[in-house]
């Protein structure tokens, strides 16, 4: 019986324990407890490793390896100490240690006896150099060991499992009559939780979280646009903040990204891809060109402010961050006078299957809305704390006569594509021009068509890869009305391949808005399931982490119907016919309660026995 375990309370400690009890024999046990740091990683060019060795210790029954990272210079060490007992007692043996570059290991000879269980336990520590003195991480490992083997493996067990305990209070969803869906949601909290757990505001998520080397563990917009809901609702508010400071952390980063494109005057460009400001991403068209993530970041923080109420962020970091995106939409858009517009040339939109279009829907609705909510948050900020705004304006240089009226004119005259005579929004300029075909009309053995097409052709088609108009109509719902949605659904859903994991759980959330139970529960169940059952055969690249929060999205905004609206939580639940009920959690505002829906009923329990006002379908009611 083999049992592991990171700890969630400890964050550089983790432990083994492998029982074994022989049925009808007795023998002799050899075990070789080893730290192999000598690893080649699958993204590597010419075979080359990415780490140089440092150190090798061994000591009693412990060893350490100690290496460092080729570029970022990041110090690891990652140590170990064992023990075995038998018959429920300690053994006092001591383990043959050897060591070679960048290897150490232990081993032990147990004589084991027919129906006698042994266990060895093992338990690491792995530290780095961002948390520790690089001078002093031989001594630091050396503590931390001690302190988990004197703690021992039962006792770290039962603290990791408090806190789980206290994340499963918290986060956790039940959905009563689909035991596949329960499955499903709970194996992605899972992941979600022990990927990020918000401590620590240099952390992010990459898409695949720690679980395979594609995406280089790096963080993208993902991250905005799909998980920040997760932790919004799932944690204290200081878990999703954290996820914003990383942002302005790498605000200075973003401005030099941007000046090397050749913008200036504070214009951030946030890159597509990162683990510490800089741009990792090495497609120009992804890079420069990919630039909506600009706009997921303003949006975030949006997101952020109407759920917690944490009007302080703004005027402490939000807002400097916006004026920074601000000033790169105003230089990045131009006048075309043509058209008598301002216009954006050259992107690419979420929808990675067309690149360099011009006026791509979604990122000129959204570089609008940024300008927008930026000149709105700065003048309540001029009424609220003007000297506090001053000295943030000063800071950045900020103009007001030059910046302020070119925000106001690209606001009030940006072109945004559209199609009266079919009353949608326009993916992009001339996105009808394209021969106009369905995905269900795709011979199934083309799909994925990123597997079986050329480049070129997947370019030239209609095909849509992901969640695009329907992202910008997702973010901001309100502003259109259900007619709207529905011509603009009723469009692009048809044309979208869904080739990124991250497209169904937008469909389902404006499937269910729209009614369209069937359709919303086809889309829920690509998305559920899709790592446990490893629909497209790809998991050994890794899990879809960042996509498991759109699961999550398609449960809580979908099935649940929960919006924040106005300082209030609405619900306008639909469940899938199959579902006897749904039950979460949501932390609001410093509050938590606990949503229960069932096909006709929706239940709010304030957790702090206090009245709660939300809405359901527009009514106002009060919880306790
Ligand atoms: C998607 C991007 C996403 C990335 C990482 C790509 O396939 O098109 O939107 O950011 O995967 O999840």
């Amino acid at each position: 019986h083999v049992e592991r375990f990171v700890s969630l309370s400890r964050k550089e400690v983790g432990a083994i324990a492998y029982s074994i009890t022989p049925i009808n024999f007795d023998g002799n046990l050899e075990a070789d407890f080893f730290i192999d740091g000598d690893v080649m990683n699958n993204d590597s060019s010419y075979d080359e490793k990415f780490w140089d060795p440092v150190l090798e210790e061994t000591g009693k029954n412990c060893s350490m390896v100690m290496a460092k990272t080729k570029k970022t210079e990041f110090l690891v060490s990652t140590s170990q100490t064992i023990a075995v007992e038998q018959g429920g007692k300690s053994l006092n043996l001591e383990a043959s240690a050897s060591q070679s570059p960048k290897k150490t290991s232990l081993k032990v000879q147990v004589p084991i006896r027919e129906g006698e269980k042994t266990v060895l336990n093992k338990m690491a520590v792995v530290i780095t150099s961002r948390d520790h003195n690089p001078e002093a991480m031989a001594a630091d490992t050396e503590v931390l060991l001690h302190e988990a083997s004197d703690l021992g493996y039962e006792k770290l067990k039962e603290e990791h499992l408090d806190a789980w305990k206290t994340k499963w209070d918290e986060s956790d969803i039940v959905i009563d009559g689909d035991v596949s869906a329960q499955q499903g949601i709970r194996f992605n909290i899972f992941q979600l939780n022990q990927t990020y757990t918000g401590h620590d505001s240099r952390l992010n998520i990459g898409p695949k979280g720690f679980t395979g080397e594609k995406y280089g563990g790096s963080t993208y917009w993902d991250t905005e646009a799909y998980c920040l809901p997760f932790y919004l609702s799932s944690a204290n508010e200081s878990v999703p903040r954290n996820l914003l400071l990383y942002r302005y952390r790498q605000l200075d980063r973003a401005i030099e990204n941007a000046n090397k494109l050749g913008f200036k005057n504070g214009a951030a460009l946030f890159p597509m891809v990162t683990m510490n400001g800089e741009e990792c991403h090495n497609e120009w068209e992804i890079t420069f060109e990919e630039i909506h993530r600009n706009g997921a970041i303003a949006y975030a923080i949006f997101n952020y402010i109407r759920h917690t109420g944490d009007d302080q962020y703004m005027i402490d970091y939000g807002l400097e961050v916006l004026i920074a995106i601000s000033r790169f939409w105003a230089q990045r858009i131009n006048y075309s006078e043509v058209r008598k517009k301002y216009v954006m040339l050259g992107v690419t939109g979420p929808n990675e299957y067309e690149n360099n279009v011009n006026n791509n829907w979604y990122t000129n609705y959204l570089a609008v809305w940024t300008l927008d909510y930026t000149l709105e948050n700065m003048d309540r900020w001029e009424a609220f704390n003007p000297n506090k705004l001053k000295l943030l304006l000063d800071k950045i240089q900020f103009d007001p006569d030059e910046e302020t009226p070119l925000w106001k004119a690209i606001v009030s005259n940006m072109h945004l594509p559209d199609d009266t005579e079919r009353g949608i929004l326009l993916q992009q300029d001339n996105y009808l021009d394209k021969e106009q075909i369905l995905a269900h009309q795709l011979p199934p053995e083309e799909r994925p068509i990123n597997q079986n097409w050329s480049w070129d052709r997947i370019l030239r088609s209609c095909f849509i890869k992901q969640a695009d108009v329907l992202q910008g109509i997702y973010f901001f719902e309100d502003r259109f009305n259900l007619d709207e949605i529905k011509r603009n659904f009723d469009f692009y859903e048809p044309r979208t391949v869904h080739e990124s994991s991250l497209s169904p759980c937008v469909h389902v959330v404006l499937a269910t808005k729209l009614g369209m139970k069937e359709k919303a529960y086809e889309l829920y169940l690509r998305t559920s399931r899709l790592d446990l059952d490893d629909y497209n055969n790809e998991v050994h690249e890794g899990l879809h982490t960042t996509s498991m929060a759109g699961t999550w999205l398609s449960v809580v905004e979908g099935f649940g119907g929960m919006r924040v609206k106005n300082d209030r939580l609405h619900f306008n639940p639909v469940l899938p016919e199959s579902w006897k009920s749904l039950q979460f959690k949501v932390h609001f505002r410093g509050r938590m309660i606990q949503v229960s829906v069932t096909q006709d009923e929706l239940e709010i329990k304030a957790m702090d026995g206090q009245q709660f006002e939300y809405f359901k379908a527009n009514e106002k009611l009060v919880a306790h």
